[in-house]
Order: C-alpha cells, then structure tokens, then sequence
C-alpha cells in the first residue's frame, strides 16, 4: 500500500478510540518518536504534550527502556502465568511493594488499567464474601470520575459523561456522590463531604468499596480536589466497614509531584490500581495491589482462590520494561523536574486566565489544564496545535497538557505559548 493507501484504509476500516467511522477526523500519521518528539510522516516533528495519554515520562525511544524489553526479548517474549513464574515479574512486584505505601503487599498484574479496576472491584467484593457479607457488592465513587470502558470500570464512570444511559440495562447500579468543590489551593469546605457521608452512612450494609481518583479527576473532566476530602473519605470508609479504592493510574509515577498522589493526603488505600505510566508507556500493563488483610480473607475462605487471571498476566516483556521505567524514574531527580514544569505552567498558563474565552485554569505537579467556556471545534484546534508544531488532544472544553518529564524549557515554553495563541484566536 502506499501512502495514500493506507490512510484510506485507516480511514475506513479502523476504528480510533471514540471514533466515527462515518465522518472520521483526520488522524495524523506517525513514523517515529524520540525523546519528547513525534515525527509525523510529512517530516514535520511534533512537541509531544500528552505523553501518549499521560504514559511516557520519560519520552519516547529511550535507550534504557529499549534495552530492557531487547534483553528480555532474547529470553523469552511470554509465558503463561498459571503454575509458572519467572524474575521480571517478581522483580517487578518487588518493586511496587516497595515503592508504595507499606500495607500495600500483594500484586496482581493484569493488562490494562480498566481491567485493573476489574480487578479492584471483584478484590472488593470478593473479600466481603470471603468475611459473610455477600450483600456488600455496590460500590460509592463521586462524579465526574472515569475509571475506564470496560463495564465494571464504566459503572463508576460519571453517570452522564460516561454515558450510562445507552447502556443502562447491563450496567450495575452504584452510588455517586457529589464531587468535591474545594480546590487544592482553597480551603476546606465543609459542605464537600455531606453527600458522601449521607450515602455511605445510609447504604454502607451494601457498599462493598469506595473507588476514587486520589486528588485529580482524570479524563472525567480533568478536575482537582483538596486533600481533605480525601481524608475525610478515609475516615468514614473506615468508620462504616467499607474498602477504599484508589486509582492511580493516572497520577502514580510521580505526575501530581509525589509519587503517588495519595501521598499527599497522607491517605493509604487498601486497594490500589496503576497502570499508564507504569511501563514508561511501552507496553500495555497494570497492577492492583492490596492489603495482607485483603489478600489473606480471600484466600482463606471459599472459594479460596481470587477469581480472576488474564492469558497475558504478567508479560516478561512488560514486566521488564516497567522495572527499567520505574528504576529510571528513581534514579532521576523527578521532583525536581516535576516542580519546575509545575512553576512553568503556573506562570504561563495563568496568562490564560485573562482571556474571555477561558473559564478556569488549574495546574497540579505536570498537569496543566485551561478549561474553556466553550467546547472548541476539535480537529480545527488539534490542526492549529499541529501547525504551531505541538500535540496536545483536547477534550470537550477541556485544553489540557501532561508532557514527559523531560521536556525541556523552551519546549514547554511553545507547547504554552501555543495553547495561548489558539485558544486567543477561537
Ligand atoms: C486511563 C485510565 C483508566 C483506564 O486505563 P486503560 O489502560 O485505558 O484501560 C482508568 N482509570 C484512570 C484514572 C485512568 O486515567
């Protein structure tokens, strides 16, 4: 096929995420990327501001990350996980224990980061059939969260972006509580958790788990929120027998200025799904880890198994790869790079906040958001970025950027100084 061809074909018989194949977009063809540059086809080279959907911290084609997936890939490229076992997963978990918060001990890799929900919410409910609590199967999460697509993640999803009405008769029925509005640079407001307590207090004989996005609401409307409110959460999970899950697959890894953005709460989970940055974004992986207390209940009681175990669990090529991604991190002085993209984006961005087509800015380690007061035309803003030499994928009103650690001054200097000039010029 030559060029022409194949972009015809993409354009017919391949399906983006949420695409239309009626009226497809244009998509823009990708040949190469190394450090924080997409080379598209035409030679022109990008800035990248997403890193691939906030996965590759460290950029793309390093030869650290190369050099781990080509050694384990002269071993083996996989094996079944059932009744086998090798190094780099154990390795791996190793690491993850010790890196997290300590009563976070056991792991269990899956493929991606909705299936680790899966996961999260089968450990959850698993573990209070394991205790004689069989009705405890619902769950409590706030809105405006996202979770993933799958259809135990999307039910956590926020009930009208995440669409629950096209699928309402397969989808559970879960608690939502109303998102917290405090800020994490306001102060506490104490109104922020009553409709939370209200629902956990009234239903927590049927609440198996809470499930939350620690202090920034992800791809459910890029929110971030007061550490207090996680706090509170904690308290009242506790007080009313009700687990807390944590997703991290979006802030773990440093992106919100510490490692995991519990951290900053001083909150700890007794769940925890990570995913997305956890291989540097070189391959598809994610874990959720929990608790011996949560780890021994299943396993004790009947069935005595915990029922899950995908046929890719635990991929040596993945598994090696995120050892070398997350040994890389460590080894870097991450905070450092994070506060300065974060003092970056502060002072830049807030020159947004003037312009009359902007709503709100909002910035948190390297997450950079300017919510706009109306939704832009999508593909006409992604061409103008594009034309300006920068990648960065907006969403509804929602211009947003969370870019390698790497980049460099001057680059994060004309990914914001673009996203000035487009959203100036709407
Ligand atoms: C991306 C994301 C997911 C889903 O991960 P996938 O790998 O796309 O399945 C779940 N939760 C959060 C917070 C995410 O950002």
């Amino acid at each position: 096929m030559n060029n022409e061809t194949w972009l015809s074909f993409d354009k017919a018989h391949v399906w983006h995420p949420y695409s239309s194949l009626v009226d497809p977009p244009p998509v823009y063809p990708v040949v190469s990327a190394e450090g924080v540059y997409l080379t598209l086809e035409n030679g022109q080279k990008l800035i990248d501001g997403m890193s691939s959907w906030w996965c590759a911290i460290h950029g793309y084609n390093h030869p650290k990350l190369n050099q781990a997936i080509q050694d384990q890939l002269n071993k083996m490229a996989h094996i079944m996980f059932g009744g086998l076992t090798h190094r780099p997963a154990v390795d791996l978990a190793e690491m993850l224990v010790k890196i997290t918060p300590e009563p976070l001990e056991t792991v269990f890799f899956c493929d991606s980061g909705s299936v680790s929900v899966e996961v999260a919410i089968k450990m959850a409910i698993q573990y209070w059939y394991a205790l004689g609590f069989p009705q405890k199967q619902r769950l409590l999460t706030i809105r405006s969260g996202y979770h993933g697509d799958t259809f135990g993640a999307m039910s956590v999803c926020d009930p009208v972006s995440g669409m629950h009405n096209m699928f309402s008769h397969v989808l559970p029925k879960h608690y939502f509580a109303d998102a917290p509005k405090s800020r994490n640079d306001e102060e506490w407001d104490e109104n922020d958790i009553r409709s939370f307590q209200t629902l956990i207090e009234s239903h927590r004989q049927e609440i198996a788990a809470v499930i939350l996005e620690p202090l920034l609401q992800g791809a459910g409307g890029m929110r971030i929120y007061c550490p207090e409110y996680l706090r509170r959460v904690k308290k009242l999970c506790e007080k009313h027998s009700v687990l807390l899950i944590l997703d991290e697959i979006a802030t773990g890894f440093g992106r919100t200025g510490t490692l995991f953005a519990c951290e900053q709460a001083g909150v700890i989970p007794d769940v925890l799904c990570l995913g997305k940055a956890l291989t540097g974004g070189y391959m598809s992986l994610a874990a959720t880890m929990t608790t011996k207390q949560v780890s021994q209940a299943i396993s004790s009681n009947s069935p005595g198994v915990f029922m899950h175990g995908p046929t890719f669990m635990g991929n040596p090529l993945a598994c090696s790869v995120a050892l070398a991604s997350i040994s890389l991190l460590l080894e870097s002085p991450w905070q450092e790079k994070i506060s300065r993209i974060e003092k970056q984006l502060n002072d830049s961005l807030s020159t947004c906040e003037k312009l009359p087509q902007v709503a709100d800015v909002r910035v948190l380690g390297a997450v950079g958001v300017v919510e706009l007061v109306e939704s832009p035309n999508i593909p006409q803003i992604q061409k103008q970025f594009v034309e300006k030499g920068v990648w960065i994928r907006p969403f509804r009103n929602l211009v947003y950027i969370m870019p390698p650690y790497i980049i460099k001054t001057q680059e994060l200097e004309q990914i914001t100084n673009s996203i000035i000039e487009v959203i100036s010029s709407l």
